[in-house]
């Protein structure tokens, strides 16, 4: 070591406060790091073939029965406490650490989509279920199969090491993120991660940091991509019923037609975003996505029933949205002596990752996917991650899971029935949660 080196340590020394625990804090996460990625690695033939059963037998939302019961039965084993029947069929699960420390909440989401899946994979999914009465194909096309069983690899890592973990952590396999499937989304109740709140899942014990993850299309396998801050949109359901008064067809001036004034709305709907919203606070949309009226072309129906959804990342921004389109539909039914009854149902709120955590954990999720993670844009999906966050500081990030040899710009995306999974990239999803996991425990707070 030369003169000058050793001066500039020596200075580095006595500038660091002999109290703290950083040094400490450094070695230790890095020998648990060193843990996690063995863990890891010895249960990744584990991890796909939980993922592969999962694929092959998926669930709506409230009824994931079957997989609720892989879950906590392999939680059970583990010597988890386990409680089911959570927002009807979750599962959650606590992780006593061997050492007293903070509380670090995991989320993954169990539940698939009505889609079917072509042939191909020895593993694909033929089955039926019920979505609202009707009988549907199912398939895991957003890849909740991917975290579910990547949240069962990551209890059984961070289990095998519970001695060293200074505090506790909390498993949610939650149920129903795509919304329920045994009654429609507007009918007043709640479901997924909104419902598990309600049921207590975050007191006893109170997690003082949530993470989860989403497998994407939009990056290539294996990578990581984070957003402080507004990372995912509100979704409302909009519901616009316009209500004329019947008549022929043929002399309309003796009817109040609902046709023409829907068609009025529908293009006022549209001046919203573009002539009043200020979209350098927000990106916004509003679309009306269906329109149904009337029974024959003679008659002038009675009534024009109209759904859309309304999406964007600032409460502000959105409830300005809600009151303007009300006054836009409304006014234009009463322009044509017709009425417009406008209903928003507020599904699922901005996702806001916290900023201090996003920065915090950025070298950990550097290390977790071997220095291959990096910032993206926001997206016009929405996520009910979106609830835990309201209430406990956390970070939701996503898992590129496109083949190196295939481009994430033209990969069939998530909801997709040809979306894929490249089940390389789990184990790094396995690694980032209990990197992640570990960091908080060992250093709580945000610096
Ligand atoms: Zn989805
Ligand atoms: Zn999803």
């Amino acid at each position: 070591m030369s003169r000058r080196i050793g001066f500039i340590l020596s200075l580095a020394l006595l500038a660091t406060p002999l109290w703290s625990t950083t040094p400490y804090a450094q070695s230790a996460v890095a020998d648990l790091e060193r843990d996690i990625r063995q863990r890891a690695a010895q249960i990744e033939d584990k991890l796909i073939a939980w993922r592969r059963d999962i694929h092959e037998n998926p669930e709506l939302g409230e009824q994931e029965t079957r997989t609720a019961g892989l879950v906590a039965d392999h939680l059970k084993k583990l010597g988890l406490e386990v409680k089911t029947g959570v927002a009807r069929t979750g599962v959650v699960a606590v992780l006593k650490g061997g050492k007293p420390g903070p509380v670090v909440a995991l989320r993954a989401d169990m539940d698939a989509l009505p889609v079917k899946e072509p042939e191909g994979l020895s593993f694909a999914s033929k089955a039926k279920g019920k979505y609202i009465g009707r009988e549907v194909d199912v398939m895991h096309a957003c890849g909740h199969d991917a975290h579910t069983a990547i949240l069962m690899a990551t209890a059984e890592v961070l289990a095998g090491m519970k001695d060293k973990l200074p505090g506790t952590v909390k498993f949610l396999f939650q149920p129903a993120e795509e919304g329920p499937s045994l009654y429609a989304a507007f009918t007043g109740k709640s479901w997924g991660a909104k419902q598990m709140i309600k049921e207590g899942v975050l007191q006893d014990p109170k997690p003082d940091a949530v993470f989860g993850l989403h497998v994407t299309s939009g990056l290539p396998s294996g990578r990581i991509g984070y957003r402080a801050g507004a990372a995912m949109a509100s979704a409302d359901e909009l519901r616009i019923k316009v209500t004329g008064r019947q008549g022929h067809a043929g002399y309309p001036w003796r009817t109040v037609d609902p046709v023409t004034t829907a068609a009025q709305i529908v293009l006022g709907a549209q001046t919203i975003v573009s002539r009043r919203t200020d979209l350098m606070k927000a990106p916004t949309v509003v679309s009306i996505s269906t329109i149904n009226g009337g029974s024959r072309f003679n008659i002038v129906p009675e009534t024009v029933e109209m759904t859309g959804t309304i999406r964007t990342y600032d409460a502000q921004v959105r409830a300005g949205v809600h009151r303007d389109l009300r006054q836009v539909a409304e006014n234009i039914a009463v322009s044509a002596n017709a009425k417009a009854e406008v209903e928003i149902i507020e599904l699922y709120d901005p996702l806001v990752n916290h900023d201090k955590m996003t920065a915090r954990m950025t070298p950990v999720l550097l290390r977790a996917a071997d220095n291959d993670a990096g910032p993206i844009n926001p997206t016009s999906a929405a996520e009910d991650f979106s609830f835990f966050l309201n209430e406990i500081p956390g970070l939701y990030f996503n898992l590129g899971v496109v083949p190196r040899d295939k481009d994430p710009a033209t990969a069939a995306p998530n909801h997709s029935p040809n979306f894929f999974v490249d089940e390389k990239a789990l184990v790094t999803g396995v690694r980032a949660l209990s990197m992640v996991t570990v960091s908080y425990l060992t250093a709580p707070g945000f610096d």
